[in-house]
Formats: C-alpha cells, sequence, structure tokens
C-alpha cells in the first residue's frame, strides 16, 4: 500500500519537528464519512493506494442517524452505521487501506504534503483528500456546558433511549430538529421543539412529520436562557418574543442547531470562509494548496446530504488522479 522513506530534515523547511522517518503514500484521505469512503473507492479502483484515516467518529454523522430514506439506491432506506459499514468494505474490497487515527496537525508548505496523525506519526503524501465533515455546534450558554452528559446531548439517536417515557426538549428549527424530535417522540412522553423564529426552517416533509406528531408541542419565538437542575437536568427557562420568561419541566435537552465544518488543523494552509467552511474552486474540489482537495460537508455550507458528500468525494477522488498523473 505505501513505503517508508527517509526524508532529510533540511528538506522539510516549516516543519523542523518532523522526524526523520515517514510513511509515503501517495493518496492520503482524511475522513470516514460518505465523502471520505467514497473518495477511497474511487481512488482504490484508480490504483493510488489510497490510505484513509477515519477520525474521532469512524463512518462521520451518519453513525449518530437512524434511517436514512433519502439516499438512491435503497428503496426501503438503511441505517446510517449500516450504509457506512457497507462503504468501507466496499472500499476496502479495492485495496484502500483504511485505518483507526486522527489528523492533529498538518504543514502543506512543501510539495509532500505532511500529515501528522495522533500526535505521533507523521506521513509524507503526494495528494491529500480534505473529508472531514462538521461536528455538531451547541447554543454556548454555560448551563448547557455544565449539564453535558447530564441531561444535554446533541444526538438523539445516541441518547434517546435514556430517556424512555420522559419528558425533553428540542431546540432548533431544521431537518436535525424536526428529525430528532420525531425520533424522541417514539421514545419519550412528550417532546417539546424550541424554535427562535416563528416559522421552522426544515423541509416540509420533515415539517408536517413532526407538526403532526400529538406528543410533539413546538414552541415557536423561543430562545433558551438557561438550563436548570441540581445534578440532572429538571428544566428549562424559556424567553420569548415578547422578553418574558416561562419554565418547562424536562428531563433532557438535545441540541440540534447545525453543526461546525472541522477545518481548524488546516487552517493555516488552507483558505476557508466566515464560518471555516473549506472554499474549493467553483465545479472541482480543488483548495489553494496544488494537490490538497476538499469534499463533503467541510465544503458545502448549502446541501450537506449524504449522497451530495458523496458526489464530492468522488470529485476529489478523480481530481487527486488527474493532479497525480500531471506532476
Ligand atoms: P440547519 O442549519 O438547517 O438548521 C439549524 C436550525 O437551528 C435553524 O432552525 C436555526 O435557526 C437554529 N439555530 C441555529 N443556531 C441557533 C441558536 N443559537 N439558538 C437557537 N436556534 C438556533 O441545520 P440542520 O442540522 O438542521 O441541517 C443541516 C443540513 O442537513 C440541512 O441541509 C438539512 O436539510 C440536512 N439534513 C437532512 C436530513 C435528512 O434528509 N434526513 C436530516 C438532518 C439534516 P434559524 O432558522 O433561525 O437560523
Amino acid at each position: 500500500m505505501s513505503s517508508s522513506k527517509l526524508l532529510e530534515n533540511s528538506n522539510n523547511k516549516g516543519s523542523s519537528n518532523i522526524p526523520g522517518y515517514v510513511e509515503h503514500v501517495k493518496c492520503l484521505i482524511i475522513g470516514s464519512g460518505p465523502a471520505g469512503y467514497t473518495a477511497a473507492i474511487y481512488a482504490a479502483r484508480a490504483n493510488l493506494s489510497p490510505v484513509l484515516y477515519e477520525g474521532l467518529q469512524p463512518g462521520g454523522q451518519l453513525t449518530t442517524t437512524t434511517e436514512v430514506e433519502n439516499f438512491p439506491g435503497y428503496p426501503e432506506g438503511i441505517t446510517g452505521p449500516e450504509m457506512m459499514d457497507d462503504l468501507k468494505k466496499q472500499a476496502s474490497r479495492f485495496g484502500a487501506d483504511t485505518r483507526f487515527g486522527y489528523a492533529t496537525k498538518v504543514d502543506f508548505s512543501e510539495k509532500k504534503h505532511m500529515v501528522l496523525i495522533d500526535d505521533e506519526k507523521w506521513l509524507e503524501a503526494d495528494s491529500v483528500i480534505l473529508a472531514t465533515g462538521a461536528t455538531a455546534k451547541y447554543l454556548g450558554i454555560p448551563s448547557e456546558e455544565k449539564f453535558r452528559g447530564f441531561g444535554v446531548s446533541a444526538c438523539a439517536t445516541c441518547d434517546g433511549f435514556f430517556y424512555r417515557g420522559k419528558v425533553v426538549a428540542v431546540v432548533g428549527g431544521g431537518d436535525t430538529a424536526c428529525e430528532e424530535a420525531t425520533y424522541l417522540s417514539g421514545l419519550c412522553k412528550k417532546v417539546y421543539v424550541i424554535v427562535r423564529k416563528q416559522y421552522l426552517r426544515a423541509s416540509k416533509a420533515m415539517q408536517n412529520k413532526m407538526l403532526n406528531t400529538p406528543n410533539i408541542e413546538v414552541l415557536f419565538g423561543n430562545v433558551t436562557k438557561e438550563i436548570i437542575g441540581e445534578q440532572v437536568v429538571t428544566g428549562a427557562i424559556l424567553t420569548n418574543d415578547s422578553g418574558e420568561d416561562t419554565r418547562i419541566d424536562i428531563d433532557g435537552f438535545f441540541v440540534a442547531i447545525g453543526h461546525q465544518p472541522n477545518s481548524d488543523i488546516f487552517k493555516p494552509y488552507i483558505n476557508t470562509d466566515a464560518t471555516g467552511y473549506v472554499l474549493t474552486e467553483p465545479g472541482s474540489t480543488r483548495t489553494n494548496i496544488a494537490g490538497v482537495f476538499a469534499c463533503g460537508d467541510l465544503q458545502d455550507k448549502t446541501y450537506r446530504q449524504a449522497i451530495t458528500a458523496a458526489g464530492t468525494g468522488c470529485m476529489a477522488a478523480l481530481d487527486a488522479e488527474r493532479y497525480l498523473s500531471e506532476i
């Protein structure tokens, strides 16, 4: 798959802490959602011997979702974890080398792109495909931090089980909030949905499903002032559009207000927009650094679907293949 190579430190300007021996790979893929795995499938079939590092959440965000019903080719739907498992198997079938490990630092100052894994192992890659996706956002209020893991969660499918027969709240007005609220309504006695505007941003289909669920109550025009409790969550104080505070009694508080692209370690080299999404040349996955490509939710603030992530993963592998044939 890959070869070890002796690198002279003097060849590594800007990389003075890179040790003498590093592994060399032709195509390094960072991230393991639909984008990363699709890139691995295409890169492996193009004989690029890809090495893929799965990151902190192998399989990416879809491993925290339940049923995926809109990915073409699955008339009965498929669970997120199953789909990711299938994508991984498909990539492995063509020889992609998928590994546990987390990219902690990069150095893209030279033509050979350097990536540090788990703060201990440097790799030297001819081409790099960035597919690190995005992470759930939190409200940023102190009580949310205090109760994280003790009643506050950003993943209903991971933690909903603990709230069977209880009362919970979901904050957010997008598809994630609707999906999480609908999922929780099957487990919980009652689900409040806290929406800061007077309308939902979610797709009509998701809205209808949620709004027609009897044990879901949507509280429009409300923001969360504070989450309250002693050891665990027992309630939340909401402030409405008129500035009035109300208290709801809840056992769990689920945050579903969107995601933040995982681009921090790339920022010293890779151009991003103001919110951290990696910028790519229109119609391609090329970043501002030759040989570094970005795909999936890391660079897509508009569509953010599994199918579009897979599509850009394919594009990234094709772009990498073309780049490697020209250097
Ligand atoms: P979105 O960005 O679409 O929605 C975020 C929601 O959270 C908005 O209603 C927003 O309010 C609200 N919000 C943001 N910040 C705060 C805050 N500080 N306090 C209160 N509310 C806040 O994110 P989603 O995660 O819902 O969806 C992301 C993408 O993934 C979308 O493209 C969606 O279609 C897709 N998706 C698809 C699914 C599927 O097809 N099965 C399932 C889940 C997601 P406001 O509207 O006021 O900005």
